[in-house]
């Protein structure tokens, strides 16, 4: 379980998270959605302890993180911007993780599942976008951690790898995981959750299931739903 209490951070003047209180404590896939700017990749970092909060507390099971690093090893983690060295291969660089990270049991499966195995020698740098994302998917997901936290796993995909991503993910939630995915494509996230959290302008506008959203919005997609909370608009 993740309990967030009164985060508050900012860069310089410009308020990015305002007094946001939280608790992940589902299994299942959770869709954080906003508009660019509102947070959700500062949010992100701030859960993974690489970003300091200016205020707030955040627990994992129960301890506060600036006091207990090792949690990290129980999360993986997409980030929106993988800076990983471009001059190694994917193989040198499932390797270096492979060392990092205690549990690596589930690169290959991956490697497979996303036809990956004749780009493994090339350097990252020469890589197609779309196969650097599925690598920094192996990546993220190889040690099968209870947690997942991925910005932006669609990013540069082709439909076939997305659904095979949706697959892969809904497989993860079944086997118990706890997964937070954010993306802009609504019907990405209608498709994989069960629960959303609706940031604008660094406050929780929407903190949910997705049936009730779709209820609350009377509405019969995602999309639809999320531009009314974004107009501030409910049907009558
Ligand atoms: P989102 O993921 O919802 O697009 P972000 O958390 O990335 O939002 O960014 C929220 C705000 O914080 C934006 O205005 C962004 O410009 C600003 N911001 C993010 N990272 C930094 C940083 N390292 N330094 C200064 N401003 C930042």
């Amino acid at each position: 379980m993740i309990k967030i209490n009164n985060l508050h951070k900012s860069y310089k003047k410009n308020k990015v998270l305002k007094g946001l209180n939280l608790t992940f404590d589902h299994k299942g896939i959770l869709a954080l959605l906003g508009p660019n700017g509102s947070g959700k990749t500062t949010l992100l970092k701030c859960i993974l302890g690489l970003i300091i909060p200016d205020e707030g507390q955040i627990l994992f099971q129960g301890k506060n993180i600036k006091s207990e690093f090792k949690y990290r090893t129980e999360i993986g983690y997409l980030p929106q911007i993988a800076q990983f060295p471009e001059n190694l291969t994917g193989n040198e660089l499932i390797d270096l993780m492979r060392n990092i990270k205690p549990r690596t049991n589930r690169a290959e499966e991956l490697i497979k599942l996303f036809n990956l195995e004749n780009e493994l020698d090339k350097k990252m740098g020469n890589l197609s976008g779309g196969n650097k994302q599925k690598i920094n998917i192996v990546i993220a997901m190889m040690s099968d951690d209870p947690f997942l936290i991925l910005d932006e796993p669609s990013t540069g995909l082709d439909p076939l790898s997305i659904r095979k991503l949706k697959a892969l993910l809904t497989e993860e939630k079944n086997r118990g995981k706890m997964i937070i995915v954010t993306t802009h494509i609504m019907d990405l996230a209608e498709d994989l959750a069960d629960k959303v959290l609706f940031m604008l302008d660094g406050k929780i506008r929407y903190n949910g299931g997705m049936m009730e959203l779709l209820d609350q919005e009377e509405e019969d997609s995602l999309e639809n739903a999320i531009a009314n909370l974004l107009e501030n608009k409910k049907k009558v």
